[in-house]
């Protein structure tokens, strides 16, 4: 009798080992029940050299992201080629985790058909004639993460584009994708916002907007690339219409759903970086 539990004491000391094994080698367990969803994935490392490509393979960001730990900022031509024989062996040993991986990101992805912040039309002003001076490309930088201080210290989720020297208003902010406009209004943190709800089922969220470029319903269906407002600095205060408290930008949020999270936030810095192939021209 006394074996027994002994047997079973040791069973139990051996499963924990396991789990704490398998959460601390994600290279062992990449597409465990949890470890996709971790930071490492919501980095989204995509890179300079898979943006090259003309089509975004998202069988083959999923295998390669399991390959090279979920960044792929250094990897080579050569290393792209190996995509097909890593996604033979993960549908071999496990399909359905790599098609649930291979899923997000498409949901990311495959709906993208603009850059939220479009060129001005007018030659004069236009940044894509050597960036003249009276209105400069907006910038924006990798800041996912990183920490801000606005009630209580948090993480920032998301990536700030910023008009340079330009006043509320000014630059149009467009759809990156089509969808339903799934919550709008003001909110304490993220001004005036809007999120849309795309058709694979990421929501994207634009904050601290000058004011909508007109009055949006719930469940009101944008196409890619529809203009839903102006660039602002409203946010930061529990009164509607507070501004001031920033530097005009866009802040812009992406979220899949998952198993684990009704939300779960993903770096939008390299998205922006695809989206840039979709540009579009805007009179302003
Ligand atoms: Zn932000």
């Amino acid at each position: 009798m006394i074996g027994i539990w002994l047997l079973l004491l040791l069973l139990s000391i051996y499963q924990a080992g396991l789990t704490e094994y398998f959460l601390t080698n994600p290279e062992r367990y990449q597409l465990g029940a949890y470890t996709w969803e971790e930071e490492s994935f919501r980095r989204m490392r995509l890179g300079e050299g898979i943006l090259s490509l003309s089509d975004l393979d998202c069988e083959a960001v999923a295998a390669l992201m399991v390959e090279h730990n979920y960044d792929l900022r250094r990897l080579t031509w050569e290393e792209y080629q190996q995509w097909p024989g890593i996604k033979r062996a993960l549908m071999a040993g496990k399909p359905a985790e790599y098609q649930k991986l291979t899923q997000a990101y498409r949901m990311i992805f495959q709906d993208i058909a603009c850059f939220p912040i479009p060129i001005s039309g007018n030659p004069e002003k236009s940044w894509e004639n050597g960036a003249s001076a009276s209105a400069p490309f907006p910038v924006y930088e990798d800041s996912f993460l990183e920490p801000r201080t606005y009630r209580g210290d948090r993480c920032h989720e998301g990536c700030d584009i910023l008009g340079t020297e330009r006043p509320r208003g000014f630059y149009p902010v467009l759809s990156m994708t089509g969808g339903q406009v799934e919550q709008v209004g003001w909110l304490e943190l993220g001004g005036w916002r809007i999120g849309i709800r795309a058709p694979s089922g990421a929501y994207f969220y634009y904050g601290h907007l000058y004011q909508y470029a007109q009055e949006w319903q719930v469940w009101e269906q944008v196409y890619p690339g529809a203009l839903l407002g102006y660039m602002g600095d409203s946010g930061y205060g529990v009164k509607e219409n507070t501004v001031g408290n920033f530097p005009v930008h866009l802040h812009l949020g992406i979220y899949l759903p998952t198993d684990h999270y009704d939300e779960l936030s993903v770096n939008p810095y390299w998205v922006l970086k695809y989206s840039e192939r979709f540009l579009r021209k805007a009179d302003y």
